[in-house]
């Protein structure tokens, strides 16, 4: 952990920007923040509204079958979160409570349920695309938002286990989802250079799990399927990922059998907008004190 990002964190709880819960990455929003994670929100639509996407809001769980399905857990074990929930009788009720007041581990009395956190906003959105057959002739385009979940408790403020994110996703051609990433870089240029914040932009990869997955991870650099749009928040050093733009190429198209208007396989591509991380980049380079912030900056958000 970078020297001082203790204490931006320490400094957000103290303006009561985020609110401790006792859990690292786990925090409560104060009025303030929130207010600039609605007009950063909005500034995303005024950039994409352009495009007639279909608008899909998430719960932040989602189907644990279709999770299954997607592969999360070949990829990612060490980020996912499951919801379990008691389906006991009397004397396991009371077996629990007896662990609760031993200090025990408690949550084995529990069971599965049918819900998974979601790990990324698009995930639940290509099964639901499928399912409605093949797609008009000139694809789909989705305006999505999700609480997200990850299992990387940290004590950097960027880095939660709950977090939002906003999602443009293209599913079309492979010229129609190129073109689509390409714009994106484009708009988000200019998106970021409005929030006055310094960025840019590079060649990425997901943290992949295992040795396996440094294989997964060199060949999508080396394909240059994931950029991000970094800005540097803890530590000049090391920029925070704070945009995502995403090539799946046909991975779930095929998975999930997403068909274009010609039957050919869909692509899909993405772009991310990490709600959190783009509102902390705002705090760091402009001070915790809003009214303080620039005039353009002011104008891009509160017009
Ligand atoms: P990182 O490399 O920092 O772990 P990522 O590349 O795994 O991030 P994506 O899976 O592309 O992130 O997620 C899309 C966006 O969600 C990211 O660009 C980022 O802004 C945001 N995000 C990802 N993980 C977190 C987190 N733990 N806390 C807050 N925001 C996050
Ligand atoms: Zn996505």
């Amino acid at each position: 952990m970078c020297i001082d990002c203790q204490s931006f964190l320490q400094g957000l709880f103290a303006k009561g920007l985020l609110i401790e819960t006792g859990v690292d990455g786990l925090y409560a929003r104060g009025g303030v923040f929130e207010d600039v994670v609605a007009r950063f929100d909005a500034l995303i639509t005024r950039f994409g509204n352009g495009d007639g996407a279909e608008v899909i809001r998430f719960p932040p769980g989602m189907n644990k079958a279709l999770f299954e399905k997607a592969g999360y857990m070949k990829g990612f074990p060490q980020l996912a979160g499951t919801v379990h929930s008691f389906e006991g009788n009397d004397k396991q009720h009371a077996e629990l409570l007896d662990r609760q007041a031993r200090g025990e581990d408690w949550t084995a009395l529990q069971r599965a349920t049918d819900i998974v956190l979601t790990p990324a906003a698009c995930y639940p959105l290509y099964p639901i695309v499928a399912r409605r057959g093949a797609l008009p002739p000139n694809g789909g385009i989705f305006d999505i938002q999700s609480y997200c979940f990850r299992h990387e408790p940290s004590q950097e403020s960027t880095r939660m286990q709950m977090f939002r994110m906003r999602e443009y996703v293209r599913i079309g051609s492979p010229e129609e989802v190129t073109d689509f990433r390409a714009t994106w870089f484009e708009r988000a240029g200019k998106l970021m250079t409005q929030l006055g914040v310094p960025f840019h932009l590079d060649v990425a990869n997901d943290p992949f799990f295992g040795r396996a997955g440094k294989i997964l991870a060199s060949s999508q650099r080396d394909q240059k399927l994931k950029f991000e749009m970094l800005v540097p928040i803890e530590d000049e050093a090391n920029p925070t990922a704070c945009l995502s733009f995403n090539y799946h190429q046909d991975h779930f198209g095929t998975l999930w059998r997403i068909k274009r208007a010609d039957g050919e396989v869909a692509h899909t591509a993405c772009v991310g907008f990490g709600m959190e991380r783009v509102v902390l980049a705002l705090f760091k380079h402009h001070g915790l004190d809003t009214a303080a912030w620039p005039s353009s900056v002011r104008e891009a958000l509160w017009g």
